[in-house]
């Protein structure tokens, strides 16, 4: 696992002395893509081992800790509502923007590396190597899950055309139902529509019938804006079909423009909210900031994005209704803001549900268990359990880590059920 020089807790996000640490990080980084280094790149992001799928055995203790974590956990499959899937096509259809696979643009090519490498994509592989490397893992767990596979539309424009310069990557509806159907034991299927597309209400139609209930959005690279009156028919829709959406809040981090940022304010969600839409806000909105606009006036404040969706989470008109999902939330990027008030905030957690966002927990450098182990969410024993089950298997470390932290005030953990809740789907 990785060791940071200093604990990121102590480190404001934002502060200048992060954002050069960064910088410097994206450069080195660059230059080595740059000189044709891709492989030294994934081995400082590091990767899970993945040893479940080779047959490798855990550790007692590595056991133990394993058996406490699902013991106490209610009957039914573990849930993850956010497993992304991508591809470079063309035969699936997948498609990823040729910028983002270019050393040219260091910072886009390193994330897109990173992450096709964690999922399993080597350079020369096919891209049912992301499907088939997630569905081993899947089932090489030591407790039946169900991942739901993210499809992810192009951007469009208000004008309801489709914007392929700006479009971060795509991944076909059609392409996640057929992984869902062909690996029915461990996935479900999400769809992406972008409510601007002209045909945005028949797609939605077309998916419901065939039984798909989840769509995901992720607004800032998307471009929608969940507060447009364009939404409306769509919202219409998604109510009329029982439909729920998964929306990406919060600082995104392949944005560049402010405006786009923030289609990522969770106050935007009032408007499906008020519509009657069933909503998932996904990471609980754990990063960044946005405009406070209920305050409103010319220059509302700027508000941590976290707190504006505990806000909504606190209107009793919203209960039943809006839910939080709590991928990433251990991430180094994520872990002092939000993880301790998620914790200690046991009124919400029967309206939590859980979330991989598959890849990441396979990049090691987003996990740093001394930082969490020096925070106190974590004992030294734990830690060193915990380093072990995450190079036996990624996603049986997000369970089990989830499980294990502990408010370092009240000591409160996150509730069993929330890892096989089914949310707004029961
Ligand atoms: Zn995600």
């Amino acid at each position: 696992m990785t060791s940071p020089e200093q604990s990121p807790s102590e480190l404001p996000s934002g502060s200048p002395n992060r954002k050069y640490r960064l910088l410097r990080w994206v450069l080195v980084i660059g230059l080595l893509a740059w000189l044709g280094h891709g492989p030294l790149i994934d081995l400082l992001a590091g990767h899970s081992a993945r040893r479940s799928l080779a047959g490798e055995s855990l550790s007692t203790e590595a056991n133990d800790l394993l058996t406490r974590c699902l013991e106490d956990l209610p009957p039914g499959p573990l849930v993850d509502f956010h497993a992304h899937l991508a591809g470079r096509g063309p035969d699936s259809g997948c498609w990823v923007n040729p910028r983002l696979l270019s050393p040219l643009h260091p910072r886009d090519w390193v994330r897109m590396r990173s992450y096709l490498s964690a999922a399993g994509l080597g350079p020369e592989s096919p891209d049912s190597a992301w499907i088939e490397g997630l569905a081993g893992l899947a089932r090489a767990r030591q407790r039946p899950a169900l991942h739901f596979l993210l499809a992810f539309d192009h951007r469009y424009s208000t004008q309801g055309l489709r914007d392929l310069e700006h479009s971060e990557f795509y991944v076909p509806n059609e392409y996640a139902h057929a992984a869902a159907e062909a690996y029915s034991d461990v996935f479900r299927c999400a769809i992406s529509v972008h409510p601007y597309r002209t045909d945005a209400v028949q797609e939605l139609e077309r998916w419901a019938a065939q039984g798909v209930r989840l769509v995901k959005w992720l607004p800032g690279a998307q471009g929608m804006d969940p507060a447009s009156p364009l939404c409306d028919a769509f919202y219409r829709a998604l109510v009329a079909q029982d439909m729920v959406l998964l929306v990406h809040c919060g600082e995104e981090q392949a944005v560049d423009a402010e405006a786009d940022q923030e289609l990522g304010n969770p106050l935007r969600l009032r408007r499906p909210l008020e519509a009657g839409v069933q909503i998932l806000v996904a990471h609980c909105a754990s990063s960044g900031s946005a405009l406070d606009l209920d305050v409103g006036g010319a220059h509302p404040p700027r508000v941590d994005c976290f707190d504006l969706f505990l806000r909504l989470m606190g209107e009793k008109a919203f209960e039943g209704q809006l839910w939080g999902e709590i991928s990433t939330v251990t991430q180094v990027n994520r872990y002092s803001n939000a993880l301790s008030v998620l914790l200690e905030r046991e009124d919400l957690h029967s309206r939590l549900v859980n979330g991989s966002d598959w890849p990441l927990p396979a990049v090691n450098v987003l996990y740093q268990t001394r930082a969490l182990k020096s925070a106190g969410f974590i004992t030294a024993e734990e830690r060193e359990i915990l380093n072990e089950i995450y190079h036996h298997n990624p996603l049986t470390f997000d369970l089990a880590l989830k499980r294990v932290v502990r408010s370092p005030k009240t000591g409160a953990r996150f509730a069993p059920q929330i890892f096989t809740c089914l949310g707004p789907l029961r």
